[in-house]
């Protein structure tokens, strides 16, 4: 397992997920607001003609980034040191943490004011930094929300998608020490007390960390989109900026972004463009901070890269489409997928970054339905990953001394299939069983190893007479031929 991808995979999604299940207030929460995305970004993505080709390109250029990838990683640390600034290659959580952590000690302050970022929240930043004494500011609302609820972000995108307006005006009332006293749910004035909280951190903070959304190679130019305004205080006030990203944001060139420009707001919050893309390239006098530090960071993504089939999952640029299409993510939420990264991304993403044998079921929190690979801005193939570590995880198991239930029936339903006299007697057996185990035609919850399938799941009784016994019954001329 990658040493430090923040993994709280307990219980497993099965059992997480049954209990989310039973939670009606964040299933209205979830419906709610995913539906809301969802014919908003179906609007914005049908009024580009070329829609489909943006897509093509998008995922051309993320293969072919992969497939050069330390090419392109060492012309991003050419550029970036030639404009002022400073690499650093983190292998894991713990290097990438403690870099950070002497950075901004360095510096000699106690407190950095963030951007919102999945990187940093991967590795744990926040939690290390506390270690260290230093307190970490989330400046975006909704990570806000979570960090003063002692909370877990629930999407990539909308991390406080689980709470409701009323729920957040709670959070500030009994956690923000400066909300007013007679605060409302009003979305305006949660939002004013929100401004007027982070307002004194951002004039006060010398250091910021940030994520990224992607790094120009040729340019050594970073960029972050964002839509409250937070990125860009962040990114230009403090003296300090430390840019921690995954090795798998770098592009080519800066042309490429016209691609994923158009993609990312669409895809992301039915918006046709960002309300801020900020962009930087190294340090520059009088203007923004004086001193930059891009941390690039592994965590397992070379590991992934590895994988021919799976390695498309870090094409991924963080949109969250997939999430608001996914009839799972939509019933259970984000926290029981256990890992920062949830919905059909993060089913496909944290056992890879983990190592599949510390997320197993996670391939298998799909239907399979296809519409996450529908909505993917860069033409992630989910399905065909998901049914990939499927495989994987069942190759696992082969070689067991103990053999577990599923290969047993699998075993038997083999030698079953192999002949057709075994499949009329299993049939009959079949029927006979259903009849003796069922009510009311249908066969509802069964003992034994049988409970885990059939809890969720009622079939009907098999008929007495199956359709080979029919058939031999009502055709006889047939028989003899
Ligand atoms: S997998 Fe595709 S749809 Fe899902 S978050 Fe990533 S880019 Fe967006």
């Amino acid at each position: 397992m990658s040493e430090g991808l923040v993994w709280l995979g307990t219980p497993a999604f099965p059992q997480a997920a049954k209990k989310a299940l039973a939670d009606t207030q964040l299933r209205r929460n979830l419906g709610k607001a995913t539906g809301t995305i969802r014919d908003k970004r179906l609007r914005v993505c049908a009024e580009l003609d070329d829609w489909e080709q943006l897509r093509d390109s998008a995922a051309a250029l993320k293969l072919r980034t992969l497939r050069h990838l330390p090419r392109y990683l060492e012309q991003l640390e050419a550029s970036v040191t030639a404009a002022g600034g400073t690499v650093h290659w983190a292998a894991d959580a713990a290097e990438a943490n403690r870099i950070v952590a002497e950075l901004v000690k360095a510096t000699g302050e106690r407190e950095v004011v963030k951007v919102k970022s999945m990187a940093t929240q991967e590795i744990g930043l926040n939690e290390a930094l506390a270690a260290e004494g230093i307190t970490a500011h989330e400046t975006d609302l909704a990570e806000l929300i979570v960090q003063l609820a002692d909370d877990r972000p629930s999407h990539i995108l909308v991390p406080a998608i689980h709470r409701n307006r009323a729920e957040i005006r709670e959070i500030f009332r009994s956690r923000m020490p400066d909300a007013p006293a007679d605060l409302t749910d009003e979305p305006r004035a949660l939002a004013e007390a929100a401004r007027l909280h982070l307002r004194e951190k951002f004039l006060r903070a010398k250091v910021a960390v940030s994520g990224a959304n992607f790094a120009v190679a040729e340019t050594g130019t970073v960029l972050v989109v964002e839509s409250e305004g937070n990125g860009r205080m962040c990114l230009t006030l403090p003296d300090t900026l430390i840019t921690v990203m995954g090795i798998e944001k770098v592009v080519p060139t800066f042309a490429d972004l016209e691609v994923f420009l158009q993609l990312l707001p669409r895809s992301a919050t039915g918006e046709r463009m960002n309300p801020y893309t900020s962009a930087w390239t190294g340090v520059h006098a009088a203007d923004g901070p004086s001193t930059f530090h891009l941390v690039l960071l592994d965590n397992g993504r070379t590991a992934t890269l590895t994988d021919q089939v799976g390695r498309q999952a870090l094409g991924c640029i963080r949109c969250s489409a997939c999430l608001n299409v996914c009839p799972v993510y939509e019933r259970v939420g984000g926290h029981a997928y256990g890992s920062v990264y949830p919905g059909p991304i993060g089913a496909i993403l944290t056992p890879q970054l983990a190592g599949v044998g510390h997320a197993a079921s996670l391939p298998f929190a799909s239907t399979l339905c296809g519409a996450c690979y529908d909505a993917c801005p860069v033409k992630i193939n989910i399905p065909e990953v998901l049914v990939h570590l499927r495989a994987k995880e069942v190759d696992a198991k082969r070689g067991r001394r103990t053999p577990t239930v599923e290969s047993l029936l699998m075993r038997a339903a083999t030698e079953v299939l192999a002949s057709p006299e075994r499949l009329r007697l299993a049939q009959k057996a079949g029927a006979l069983g259903g009849r003796l185990v069922g009510r009311g035609g249908r066969i509802g919850p069964l003992p034994g190893p049988f409970h885990a399938w059939s809890d969720t799941r009622d079939l009907p009784v098999p008929p007495a007479e199956s359709f080979r016994a029919w058939w031999q019954r009502t055709h006889p001329e047939e028989n003899d031929r």
